[in-house]
């Protein structure tokens, strides 16, 4: 007998050799129809931090904690794609014979398979016939059966088959590890794990067709990769495909350009983003916002330059890690001298704490700065402004004694706590990123201050009943952090607000307080930025809110709109009682129909439209409308009370 031990902590024997499936059947017929594979950790290995992903179908030989994986889970999605593009590849084998097969991984979204149609001609109108017959090979509940092979065997096999791709890839093998799966007719080349069968793939939806290189290679053969998305339910694929819309209308690229926000120009350069007017205004407002409550909070504001003498870069550790992949340096008329584009601002930092003495009682010192740095992605991965090369970070430095670190921390969790809240993003939860439990090489610093770093951050989030998630080897190589990651208003995930521990840069800059006993000491250093970077977060913010921001942040508050031109001279004295109270108010006096300036007006997202005409102008009154919805007549006076108590609202 075997001992397996459950996520709850309950231990149960089972005969050795127990296979997930029968686990699952012990427990109710209709788990064991739902569970997909299983995790599984050998109680032996004290050093894995996880557990491996197998078939239901394999045999569990030692006394093992495990995890029952369903289609919730992230490992049981992977499982399930990617066995879904096993059944895309045996569709298209069925479909067009001679096909040759590269890789075909999960992703975040459903899985792709790259192949080589052998010029068979295939577009997206020959999606939908690949579909049925997915659907069709799936209802025949082929099993998936793991086998192993020698690497002899599979090169004669698919030398046989006429597939160089699979041989390339087997060669690359060791003899004793190479396993293929079976499902009816397709033998595919591959580690697993699988599902158990294909009745479980209920619904599918190939999505895209693209062009890809054999293995990454503009110099090799391009292939055809097809995407698709899978799942256990009819019902969950519709689902999807309606989100699949909705995330269209909310892409901010373009709802950016519909809002004449930022652009982009390639005489300017990939990934560097051009502020509109209309995008500056509304910065201005989140920088404003931030502005009052750093101030509140003990921050004080310091500028930096852009660029910074390739030395400082090389005393942070900075260069080091990241100068190869970056933006070269600089080169001055002095020979010599060098200077790099900033990619953090900390270093920056550092030196301001070090331009004076500093005692205990300076202790702590915040310094934040809206700093702009420069970071060479490549360029297949810039996407709007989530992904470019030059970006604002909402970003403070905070060195504490240590004592105050847990403190300080926790004072850092309420400042982004009360982001979320203004910005109605309720739903997040925050990971805790700690080092590999084995491979520690490869992080800078003592083992001492590490531990003392990583306590900290765990106690902080529990002590704030922050909901968290524990995620090993995952910490930056000078410390450990918390990232929040928000779920917006169609569920799906961002990134957003980081704190991190550093012991590193103190000590690589030689940082020092006097204690109170006279003895130098180092400071510890905090980074965080509650936004991330001004760029990132408008795009999330855009695609949480479809452009609807709140009333405070939007960059035309209210537009005056009088009916016909008569009505301008009126319209005009509006807007201005509406600038003098702080609104941000301007007129479309054009001339062109009431109902087409509201439309254009519409795509602007301007939340307050003012509609005065001749009733309006005669009893000295506005007509309202808030996001299209009429509220009615209200004198200016009014108006402004009302509007100055809605905006108070939206920020408490
Ligand atoms: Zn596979
Ligand atoms: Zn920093």
């Amino acid at each position: 007998m075997i001992n397996i031990t459950f996520p709850d902590g309950s231990v149960r024997p089972f005969e050795e050799g127990v296979t997930g499936y029968e686990i699952a059947k012990s427990i109710s017929p209709r788990l064991a129809a739902e569970v997909l594979a299983i995790e599984v950790k050998d109680a032996a290995d004290t050093t894995a931090d996880k557990g491996t992903v197998i078939d239901l179908t394999r045999p569990i030989t030692a006394d093992s904690s495990i995890r029952l994986l369903k289609f919730e889970d992230e490992e049981g999605k992977k499982v399930f794609w990617h066995s879904s593009s096993h059944l895309m590849a045996e569709a298209l084998e069925s479909l067009y014979p001679g096909v040759k097969f590269g890789i075909g991984p999960a992703i975040e979204n459903g899985f792709y398979y790259d192949v080589d149609l052998a010029g068979q001609p295939f577009s997206d109108a020959d999606l939908a016939k690949v579909e049925k017959k997915m659907l069709e090979l799936a209802k025949e509940k082929q099993e998936f059966k793991r086998i192993s092979v020698s690497k002899q065997d599979a090169l004669e096999y698919f030398t046989k088959k006429g597939d160089p791709y699979k041989c390339e890839l087997i060669n690359e093998l060791e003899d004793g590890t190479i396993t293929y799966y079976e499902n009816g007719q397709f033998t595919d080349l591959c580690r697993g794990p699988h599902l158990p069968n294909t009745e479980l793939i209920k619904a599918v939806k190939l999505t895209a067709i693209a062009g890809a290189y054999w293995r990454g290679d503009e110099n090799r053969q391009q292939l055809t990769r097809i995407y698709g998305i899978t799942f256990p339910k009819k019902s969950m694929l519709d689902e999807y495909l309606v989100l699949l819309e909705e995330a269209k209308k909310r892409d901010h690229r373009k709802l950016g350009k519909e809002m004449e926000l930022f652009t982009f120009s390639p005489k300017v350069g990939l990934g560097l983003p051009l502020w509109l007017p209309r995008g500056a205004v509304m910065r201005y407002q989140l920088e404003n916002f931030l502005r009052k409550k750093l101030n509140e909070s003990g921050y004080l504001p310091v500028v930096t330059p852009h660029i910074g003498s390739k030395q400082l870069y090389v005393t942070s550790g900075h260069y080091a890690k990241y100068g190869k992949d970056s933006f070269q340096p600089i080169h001055t008329p002095q020979e010599g001298e060098e200077y790099m584009l900033k990619p953090m601002n900390c270093p920056h930092h550092c030196e301001i704490y070090r331009s004076a003495p500093r005692s205990y009682r300076d202790l702590p010192l915040r310094l934040a700065e809206f700093g702009t740095v420069y970071r060479y992605e490549q360029s297949g991965e810039l996407h709007g402004l989530t992904r470019v090369r030059s970006f604002t970070q909402d970003d403070a430095h905070m060195f504490v004694r240590p004592e105050q670190l847990k403190d300080e921390f926790k004072k850092v969790i309420d400042l982004i706590m009360y982001v979320f809240s203004v910005f109605k993003f309720d739903n997040f939860t925050a990971q805790i990123s700690l080092r590999d439990k084995v491979n520690r090489e490869k992080y800078i610093g003592s083992e001492e201050n590490w531990e003392k770093a990583e306590s900290a951050i765990i106690e902080s989030a529990a002590e704030k009943g922050l909901k968290t998630v524990i995620e090993y080897g995952e910490a930056a190589f000078y410390g450990p952090k918390l990232d929040f990651m928000v779920k917006d208003a169609i569920g799906r995930k961002w990134q957003l607000g980081t704190i991190q521990v550093d012991y590193n840069l103190p000590e690589r800059f030689q940082l020092e307080y006097t204690d109170a006993d006279g003895s130098k000491k180092r400071p510890i250093m905090i980074h965080r930025a509650p936004f991330g970077s001004i760029e990132r977060f408008t795009a999330v913010l855009l695609e949480h809110t479809a452009g609807h921001f709140p009333l405070w942040l939007a960059p035309d508050q209210v537009k005056v709109l009088p009916v016909s031109e008569k009505y301008a001279d009126y319209a005009k004295k509006v807007c201005d009682l509406l600038n003098n109270s702080e609104i941000r108010a301007s007129m479309d006096d054009r001339n062109e129909t009431l109902g087409k300036r509201i439309r254009e007006i519409s795509l602007l997202r301007v939340p307050l439209l003012v509609i005065v005409g001749e009733q309006e102008q005669a009893q000295g009154t506005l007509s309202i409308r808030k996001d299209g919805v009429n509220q009615g007549s209200k004198t200016v006076e009014e108006f402004v009370d009302w509007f100055k108590e809605t905006v108070k609202a939206e920020l408490s």
